[in-house]
């Protein structure tokens, strides 16, 4: 990201009215935490932003600063969709194809005449964009968010933000900017255990937690949040996981039976699939979730450490694809068919 790069996108904000900021599908942290982050400082520039996402997000970001003004696109689709139609401008954060922002919403991107920013970490970005920062081996969206911020306050100290009058002059870095990136850096690093080896990271944290964040606080508010239902739900799963011969592969199901008698809520799950990996020698884990409205669809969530890739096996496999160490995908077929694919997927594939 060169300073002239940042410049181009410095006078596309500036051209713009109305800016919208969009993420994925299925928010995880690293999607809300770079979406709020990036609206609370463009709001802090004196424009008018919004943060539009296509389904609900996880209760344990809730406590993140600007949630309350998050709309969502499958509960206000009209407004959703008319906001998105008049935008000049939409960001595309922590996605790489405008598919990953589910069927309808995906369409009301796709034919809007809004410029496309994207800001994004994932492998092989597919967006007709005007600006695109694309870098997996960014640890996060959220950390690529604080340096594009980084960047545009160096614009400001060089005065070139100096003829807009609305602009902000002091920093318009704070505390709940800091907040929001590093939930995201958090999240979508498991606390910092994997995705996380490069120095800058922590060179990020530093300045972080020079902004003020408690760091600690956030870890609990995401991490330690767990109902009594969903802390049962994981002793269920950890009673059944079944584990390949050789040792170093699991997996497990969870059928919409399962998610009634645990009174599954979203994001219960999120997390289990990394379980199993903590048996010595274990290389991979997969979990097959049942969809809790649409019959034949089970979603596929990939976990491995060391080399083993699970982007590989999902694309094979799955109909998915993703990182390295985590990936996603999913199967139009029962549970019980699913289980075969994954012993199959197990048993053949080859890395
Ligand atoms: P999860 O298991 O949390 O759904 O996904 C793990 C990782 O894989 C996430 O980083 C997510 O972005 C990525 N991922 C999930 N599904 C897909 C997919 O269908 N295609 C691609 N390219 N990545 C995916
Ligand atoms: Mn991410």
């Amino acid at each position: 990201m060169t300073t002239e790069y940042v410049s181009e996108l410095r006078k596309l904000i500036y051209g713009a009215q109305n800016i919208v900021i969009t993420c994925h599908h299925n928010p995880d942290g690293d999607a809300i935490g770079s979406s709020l982050a990036l609206a609370r400082y463009i709001s802090k520039l004196g424009k008018e932003v919004s943060v539009i996402i296509p389904d609900a997000y996880p209760d344990f970001l809730q406590w993140l600063p600007g949630t309350q003004e998050i709309i969502r696109f499958n509960k206000h689709q009209e407004k959703a969709e008319m906001m998105l139609k008049i935008s000049d401008i939409i960001f595309c954060l922590d996605y790489n194809t405008v598919e990953r922002t589910g069927e309808m919403m995906s369409k009301a991107i796709s034919s809007s005449g809004a410029q496309k920013i994207m800001i994004d970490h994932h492998l092989s970005p597919d967006i007709n964009t005007a600006w695109t920062w694309s870098a997996p081996e960014m640890c996060s969206t959220s950390q690529m968010v604080f340096h594009v911020i980084e960047a545009l306050e160096k614009d400001k100290e060089d005065g070139l933000w100096q003829t807009f009058d609305y602009v902000d002059t002091e920093c318009c870095i704070d505390k709940q900017i800091a907040t929001c990136v590093y939930c995201g850096m958090m999240t979508d690093t498991g606390a910092f255990t994997y995705n996380s080896a490069d120095p800058e990271v922590y060179n990020v944290i530093a300045r972080l937690l020079s902004y003020g964040i408690n760091k600690d606080k956030i870890y609990r508010n995401v991490f330690w949040t767990f109902s009594v239902n969903r802390m049962r739900l994981w002793g269920h799963i950890l009673q059944k996981f079944v584990v390949s011969d050789d040792g170093h592969s699991a997996y497990f199901t969870l059928s919409r039976a399962e998610l009634r008698k645990f009174n599954f809520v979203k994001g219960d799950a999120e997390g289990l699939v990394n379980m199993p990996l903590q048996i010595r020698g274990m290389k991979l884990s997969i979990s097959l979730r049942e969809d809790t409205e649409k019959d034949n669809l089970i979603w596929v969530s990939l976990r491995s450490v060391d080399d083993f890739p699970c982007n590989k096996m999902s694309e094979q496999f799955f109909n998915g694809g993703g990182h390295l160490n985590a990936a996603g995908g999913r199967l139009f077929c029962s549970l019980e068919e699913a289980e075969k694919v994954v012993r199959h997927a197990i048993a053949e594939f080859k890395y």
